[in-house]
């Protein structure tokens, strides 16, 4: 161990800190120790007893990875769905149209307005709207 924490049990004031701190029990326990006394330092989240330090951030950017992109009936899409479109889709730039039933295997969920990047037999690469969708 490169540095000890002493300070919450050796300073009277640190160890008031310790209390409000243990009575917030929402903070999670250590991932190293599993010790219960973490508490919150700026972005980092500080364990007095093995003086590991990690962020909360990277937890929450994990939340929005896992952003759920539903289809038209609101069923959960998830990468290599099979879908089929609900309504004749114009594709943009083009006059191609992807006719409503068109069946769309081995989709991919991407980031953004048109959120599944698939390829369409016949029509090639294309990115479609969940809510013109369907699971099948
Ligand atoms: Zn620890």
């Amino acid at each position: 161990m490169e540095y000890t924490v002493e300070i919450p049990y050796t300073c009277g004031k640190a160890n008031r800190r310790m209390e409000s701190i243990i009575h917030m029990s929402s903070m999670p326990n250590c991932p190293k120790c599993n010790s219960e006394y973490t508490y919150e330092d700026g972005q980092l989240l500080v364990c007095p007893e093995c003086a590991h330090e990690w962020s909360l951030e990277a937890d929450n950017e994990n939340v929005e990875d896992t952003k759920v992109i539903r289809d038209a009936n609101g069923n959960v899409l998830s990468d290599g769905d099979t879908v089929t479109v609900i309504k004749d889709l114009k594709v943009k730039g083009s006059s191609l149209v992807v006719k409503q039933g068109t069946k769309v295997k081995n989709i991919r969920l991407i980031d953004g307005d048109h959120d599944i990047d698939c390829k369409i037999d016949s029509l090639g690469a294309m990115k479609l709207k969940s809510e013109f969708v369907k699971k099948i």
